[in-house]
């Protein structure tokens, strides 16, 4: 029999934008309901190494940050609940969501974290590869690579961190980049440069996966100037290409940007609807860092108390004069 959870504040979303701004709500009597979605935790949970979420002196890993986060949730007074969002009404307070489970949701005011997922090349071999050698997540899966040969494709901070990490596990890694230069921070491109393990391919880009039903035995490459065509045998592969914003909930109910990212007022996590609030990388195609998710996290609440209060003390007052 399906459940209704009723709340002031109805969180989708269990990354740092969502927990952060559970902290708030909950420290503000919103007792928020934080629906965690298929990985609580959000994307901190598939990386290792965290060294710029401020407070910490040393290294901290991202597992652990995001236990600590939901733990100061919980003991706030934020309910966590298991459950993957399919549905959502939005037409007016209280919003309506139906997860998976077949459970609702309502929520005085609703508050949208539902950050990215890994973006893939959508080449040939990608999808029948995948978990035979193709993979979107270094972090998890490089284990299995010890003492072989690796390629990691892409030019951002995600690839940069997932070839240095696989450098732990495999014999040789090497990046393939489809241009000829990098968009990740100094920091990482002077290590990845310096290492022993790492060659870079430039201005390669992959046209295939090529394996069998023994798995990934290689990637067919395209040189982006020359267009010349070339092999790279490999054990395995990561693509680490970036992420897609998790809108699909929300077409033709927000407005997205062409990326597909939610429009909010400049400057707010304020949507186009009073009393829905969007935060952390759904929102934010420039910065996608867990501290910036915190922060807009924490201005989704603020924001959501003051729409909670403004309501019920409209609501207040024509009660008194009628
Ligand atoms: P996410 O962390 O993406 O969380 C989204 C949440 O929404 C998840 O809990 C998911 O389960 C939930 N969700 C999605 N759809 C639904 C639904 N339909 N119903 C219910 N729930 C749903 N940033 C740094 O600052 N430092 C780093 O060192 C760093 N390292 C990174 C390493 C990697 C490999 C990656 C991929 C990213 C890294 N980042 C780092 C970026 C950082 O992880 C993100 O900016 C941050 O996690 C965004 O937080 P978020 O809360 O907006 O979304
Ligand atoms: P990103 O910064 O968007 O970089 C994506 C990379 O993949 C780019 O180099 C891009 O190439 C390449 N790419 C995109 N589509 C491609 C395609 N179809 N074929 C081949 N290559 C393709 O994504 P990200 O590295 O995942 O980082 C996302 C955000 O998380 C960033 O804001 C990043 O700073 C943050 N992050 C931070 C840390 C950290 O602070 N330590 C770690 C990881 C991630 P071009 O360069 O040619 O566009």
């Amino acid at each position: 029999m399906p459940t209704t959870h009723k709340t002031r504040m109805l969180i989708v979303g269990s990354g740092p934008a969502g927990l952060t701004a559970a902290i708030y709500g909950a420290r503000a009597g919103m007792e928020p309901i934080v629906v965690q979605g298929l990985q609580p935790g959000g994307q901190l949970t598939i990386t290792t190494d965290v060294e710029n979420y401020p407070g910490f002196r040393d290294v901290i890993q991202g597992p652990w940050l995001m236990q600590e986060m939901q733990a100061q949730a919980e003991h706030v007074g934020t309910r966590m609940l298991w459950d993957t969002i399919t549905a959502i009404e939005m037409d007016g307070s209280p919003f309506r969501a139906i997860g998976d489970s077949g459970d609702i949701y309502e929520g005085d005011c609703l508050v949208i974290a539902t950050g990215a997922q890994a973006r893939w090349l959508g080449v040939p071999g990608e999808a029948e590869l995948g978990g035979k050698g193709v993979s979107a997540c270094a972090t998890c899966d490089g284990f299995f690579y010890r003492g072989k040969k690796v390629v990691v494709i892409g030019g951002g901070n995600t690839a940069v961190e997932e070839a240095l990490y696989v450098t732990n596990h495999a014999s040789e890694v090497v990046l393939i980049h489809r241009r000829d230069s990098l968009r990740a921070e100094r920091i990482l491109q002077d290590r990845l440069f310096a290492h022993p393990k790492v060659s870079i391919l430039w201005n390669k880009a992959v046209d295939q996966f090529v394996g069998g039903d023994k798995g990934l035995t290689g990637v067919a490459l395209r040189d982006t100037v020359t267009g010349e065509i070339s092999e790279v045998p490999t054990d395995g592969a990561f693509v680490a290409i970036g992420h897609a914003p998790a809108t699909e909930l929300f077409k033709g109910k927000l407005d997205l940007d062409e990326a597909g990212y939610i429009i909010v007022e400049p400057g707010t996590p304020k949507t186009q609807i009073a009393g829905v609030f969007a935060c952390g990388d759904v929102m934010d195609h420039t910065y996608r860092q867990a501290v910036t998710a915190a922060g807009t996290g924490c201005m989704a609440a603020l924001d959501a108390e003051r729409f909670l209060a403004t309501r019920d003390f409209a609501a207040t007052r024509e009660t008194v004069a009628g």
